[in-house]
């Protein structure tokens, strides 16, 4: 069996089509785009590339995103600062702080950081606010890429109600979100994570297998029932040769990518999981443009909401 491959981009375009309206009606109304804030801290390589990518499909659908960058060696006072000067900016509706803040800045910077962003310009849904909002089912901004899995498998017509979802990671910006949003949708929900005993035995009763782990081809056909849903979240970049080698079968395009760049974008799924599952997410393609047209989505919605519009959505 070779599973059905779920296209995010697609979806990912489609929603960045219907959004444009919307930012084109609030621009009228409003006098200026929806704005997007996006701090970043440092020069982390990956981190250049999503903004770049969040930078230009903002202006793609009509929001104005402006970069905020603060060097290295900022303190986590630094960004509180910019972060206060971005919530009281009548300019922006949304704010995003990029991921990963130096780790000089300590384990709690990010929760910091997300305990001062308004949550009313909270598009990745991160704030305590937002999260309680989130579990309670009420939630006007929820974290993008759980939102963007959701986005997928209703426009894909994976059915969620009745089914039982296996989410495995329990991190506050997938896990837990992803979690809550699939039990909104009336799934039957297991979350596991790096203590849970017998894992196989648990994703193997999935009919939606969320993978949220961070380790490379994780989840192995022997963790998936014939004919399940398989989405994967991951994003390794892998460089060591023999581990593609490893990975993909002779002939494989991805084995290609690898010899042009020197390394590969590898999700938490697999590729053998292809031969089992029912459909599946493809990395890179699937969960990741999602994002980002989910960020956008909330950017618009948030605009919207802070000028008292609950526009067409
Ligand atoms: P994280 O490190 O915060 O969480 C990983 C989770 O995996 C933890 O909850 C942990 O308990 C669980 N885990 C680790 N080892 C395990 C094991 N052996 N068995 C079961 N569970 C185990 O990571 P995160 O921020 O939630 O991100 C997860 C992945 O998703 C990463 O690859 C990340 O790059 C990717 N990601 C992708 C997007 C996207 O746009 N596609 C967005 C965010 C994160």
């Amino acid at each position: 069996m070779s599973a059905r491959l779920l296209d995010g981009a697609r979806v990912a375009a489609s929603i960045r089509e219907q959004l444009r309206p919307r930012a084109e009606v609030f621009a009228a109304r409003a006098g200026r785009p929806p704005g997007l804030g996006i701090v970043l801290v440092g020069t982390h390589a990956a981190s250049e590339i999503y903004v770049r990518n969040k930078l230009k499909a903002a202006s793609d659908v009509g929001c104005r995103a402006e970069l905020f960058r603060l060097p290295e060696r900022a303190t986590l006072a630094d960004v509180l600062d910019t972060v206060r000067r971005l919530n009281i900016d009548e300019a922006f509706d949304g704010i995003l702080v990029q991921d990963p803040l130096p780790s000089a800045m300590g384990s709690g910077a990010s929760q910091a950081v997300f305990d001062v962003i308004d949550p009313a310009k909270d598009v990745d849904g991160f704030t305590p606010i937002n999260a309680g909002l989130l579990s309670q089912g009420r939630s006007v901004l929820a974290p993008c890429t759980p939102s963007g899995v959701i986005a997928l498998l209703q426009r894909e017509g994976i059915a969620m109600s009745g089914s039982h979802a296996v989410v495995i990671g329990r991190s506050d910006i997938v896990g837990k979100p992803m979690a809550m949003l699939l039990l909104h949708q009336h799934a039957t929900v297991t979350i596991c994570h790096s203590r849970t005993r017998d894992l196989p035995a648990l994703t193997r009763q999935a009919d939606i297998l969320v993978a949220a782990v961070g380790r490379t081809a994780f989840v192995r056909p022997e963790h998936v029932k014939p004919g399940a849903t398989v989405v994967d979240v991951g994003i390794n970049r892998v460089t060591d040769s023999g581990e593609v080698a490893a990975l993909f079968p002779e002939g494989s395009p991805r084995l290609a990518d690898f010899a042009r760049r020197g390394s590969v974008v590898v999700g938490d799924v697999h590729p053998a999981v292809a031969e089992v599952a029912g459909a599946l997410t493809p990395v890179p393609g699937g969960v990741g443009p999602l994002t980002i047209a989910l960020l956008l989505q909330n950017t618009v919605t948030a605009a919207e909401a802070r000028a008292g519009w609950s526009a067409s959505r």
